[in-house]
């Protein structure tokens, strides 16, 4: 037997092309074969720096000098060895090796990553893009703009997550500071918005809508009945993970396709949606799963059941990461949609390879591995910054403290 290719080096490259919303963890994986590196997603945009010292402190002195061919083992053993797991830091900080380790199998088989993971079911991918505007009519023009570009899957929203309330009432001296919102006038606004966009684009154009988990579970039953009859493609996160029970309401009572998960870390928090059947798409977030290996397995079993996969993929997802979503997407016999957040022209000179949109789908580029490079000397002028993310400081009408 030759001897194996070993991993030499892990790197780890906290991105930030725009605000805090757009920090990126990047892992880079040098073996032993020179020019031989596999790059992988790690982010997590909000805690990258307990990501980073994973990565650094616990995982890389693990890896070094480890087979890069033997992925199943490294996946497993890097999930038990810190003997607590699933968790979303460690999840993370091991998504960025298994990522790389896919990435450098297919570049030393020279075969993509979907190829390596059983060969494609479609040329491309259909993806979902995000509307928002401040009335309905402002939402309605942005959908028509993204039709126009090619689009025929588009999420639609309202004044952010949990929508602008005409009137906050609220107490004396409650904090200033954070993002406030109403559940009870969101789904009131909500629903005047879906029928507006709904009457005007017709009912061959898809739309869908995330709640962001920001309602109680039973105004999320009512909500998902009202919002049937509009048809939507999917209503995501209309529950918290700690609420999923409550899916089994929502599956009595109407046929709104139902999508969750992209805060799942743990196999646990979606094998009851699986195999109850409670849920119509999952769509985790593949580095907060652990990588590639947990991600194809989570979309073989719902395959079994039915369920179709809608990976997260919004501007928080990596480029890295967004290569990787598109792999499993080409390969995956039960794809249902993917979430595409229209990175801007930086970003791709930063990452050549990035895929493209055309006429509303998602091409990979059909290079070996993940089919995306990295440009480290651009990234050194964009790194992250450390600040106090606002958004998610999100508060009921009375000031409380409430999911963002
Ligand atoms: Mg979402």
């Amino acid at each position: 037997m030759p001897n194996p290719v070993t991993i030499r080096d892990v790197k780890t490259f906290l991105i930030q092309t725009a605000g805090p919303g757009t920090r990126f963890i990047i892992v880079k994986v040098d073996t032993s074969e020179p020019g031989l590196y596999g790059l992988g997603c790690a982010t997590f945009t909000q805690r990258f720096r307990a990501v980073h010292t994973a990565i650094e402190q616990h995982l890389k002195p693990f890896v070094i000098g480890k087979d890069v061919s033997r992925i199943e083992e490294l996946w497993q053993m890097a999930m038990v060895q810190g003997y607590w797991r699933n968790g979303p830091v460690l999840n993370n900080a091991i998504s960025g090796i298994d990522q790389a380790l896919w990435d450098i199998k297919g570049k030393m088989a020279n075969m993509p990553v979907y190829d390596l993971l059983g060969g494609k079911c479609r040329e491309a991918a259909a993806v979902y893009t995000h509307a928002d505007g401040c009335d309905p009519q402002e939402v309605l023009d942005n959908v028509r703009k993204f039709q126009e570009q090619g689009y025929r899957y588009i999420r639609v929203q309202m004044g952010g997550y949990g929508g602008q309330a005409a009137q906050m009432h609220r107490p004396e001296g409650c904090p200033e500071s954070g993002s406030y919102f109403d559940p009870r006038a969101y789904t009131r606004n909500m629903l005047k918005m879906i029928e507006y966009v709904r009457s005007n684009v017709g009912d061959e154009m898809e739309l869908l809508h995330d709640v962001h988990e920001r309602l109680s579970p039973i105004d999320t039953v009512k909500f998902a009945k009202d919002v049937e009859r509009f048809n939507l493609f999917f209503l995501e996160d209309s529950l918290a993970p700690e609420d999923i029970e409550w899916f089994r309401m929502i599956r009595q009572q109407c046929a709104t396709p139902i999508a969750m998960g992209e805060l799942f870390n743990n196999p646990h928090e979606w094998r009851l949606l699986i195999e109850e059947r409670l849920v119509d798409f999952i769509r985790m977030h593949v580095s907060q799963m652990g990588g590639i290996t947990p991600a194809r397995n989570a979309a073989i079993h719902a395959q079994i059941y039915g369920i179709r996969t809608a990976w997260h993929g919004p501007g928080d997802t990596s480029p890295v990461g967004h290569a990787a979503n598109l792999d499993l997407d080409v390969w995956a016999p039960n794809f249902g949609i993917q979430e595409w957040c229209r990175f801007d022209p930086l970003v791709y000179e930063m990452f050549p390879g990035l895929p493209e949109v055309r006429g509303g789908y998602l091409y990979p580029n059909d290079k070996p591995g993940l089919g995306i490079d990295f440009n480290e000397k651009l990234a050194a002028k964009y790194a992250c910054v450390d600040e106090v993310d606002v958004w998610t400081q999100t508060r009921l009408p009375d000031g409380s403290p409430a999911r963002p």
